[in-house]
């Protein structure tokens, strides 16, 4: 229970980026075999050696609180071959960006919708499976604002809908939302009973939505990561690891624009 002395007063919901944790994360550069390596520099007090690990965030190093980054910087020189070839392996598994063509599909809530983009006044309309989007400019720029705008008009009902659905078990605030286009983050919540919730949820199951709006409500009631926090979260979800865990092995597939 030490970390709660350092409690920041806004908490951040860290997925799929950062670790669940209060401890000191930055994000540090080096050069290893010529080539620029970023990484997620993670120090805490109970560990001791410095580990390297490749996942869904890039490359992660975690510390000894002590450890001086000429330390760190020596494992990662050791050990350059392995992180190039798995950074390039993570590289590899990034979703491809979209060209938002007819025929392409993108996630809603968890289901495959296929656009189907044709010449006319603007308009965007759904009829399940398909994402109708009307423009009279077929470019790429042009379908990819019309379906994000209403991508984001979906992501903000959806998120106000869940919102109700779980505020009065969790807290008698009223809670004010704010659509975030962050690229490293779901969700953040602010003292003030303000949440972020990323307009790119929209993409994702329900389940998963809802683990995260959770997730910011509970921070509304304790502003940390503490086993009093994950109570609450369990009262209102009580298989959050399990959702949680499949946010941090699927969310860079919602990550996609
Ligand atoms: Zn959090």
């Amino acid at each position: 229970m030490a970390n709660l002395a350092s409690t920041p007063m806004s908490a951040q919901l860290e997925l799929p980026f950062a670790p669940l944790s209060v401890n000191p994360v930055v994000t540090t550069a080096t050069v290893l075999d010529g080539q620029p390596v970023n990484y997620i520099l993670h120090r805490s007090h109970g560990r001791r050696r410095i580990s390297l690990s490749v996942d869904d965030r890039g490359l992660r190093v975690g510390a000894p609180l002590r450890a001086s980054l000429r330390e760190i910087e020596t494992v990662l020189r050791d050990h350059a071959r392995w992180v190039i070839r798995k950074l390039a392996d993570w590289n590899d598994k990034r979703a491809p960006s979209r060209r938002w063509e007819s025929g392409e599909t993108l996630s809603f809530l968890g289901l495959p919708l296929k656009l189907d983009v044709a010449h006319g006044t603007s308009e965007v309309h759904l009829t399940q499976p398909h994402l109708h989007i009307v423009t009279p400019d077929h470019s790429a720029a042009a379908v990819a604002a019309l379906a994000k705008h209403w991508l984001r008009g979906q992501a903000a009902e959806h998120f106000h809908r869940r919102i109700e659905h779980f505020r009065s078990h969790i807290t008698l605030e009223t809670v004010s939302i704010r659509l975030s286009n962050a690229r490293s983050r779901w969700g953040s919540c602010h003292a003030s009973g303000r949440i972020s919730l990323n307009w790119r949820l929209i993409h994702m199951p329900q389940h998963l939505i809802d683990y995260v709006v959770v997730h910011e409500l509970a921070h509304l009631r304790e502003m940390n990561h503490s086993p009093r926090f994950w109570a609450v979260v369990g009262s209102v979800i009580p298989d959050y690891t399990a959702r949680r865990r499949e946010i941090r092995r699927e969310s860079h597939r919602y990550l996609v624009d």
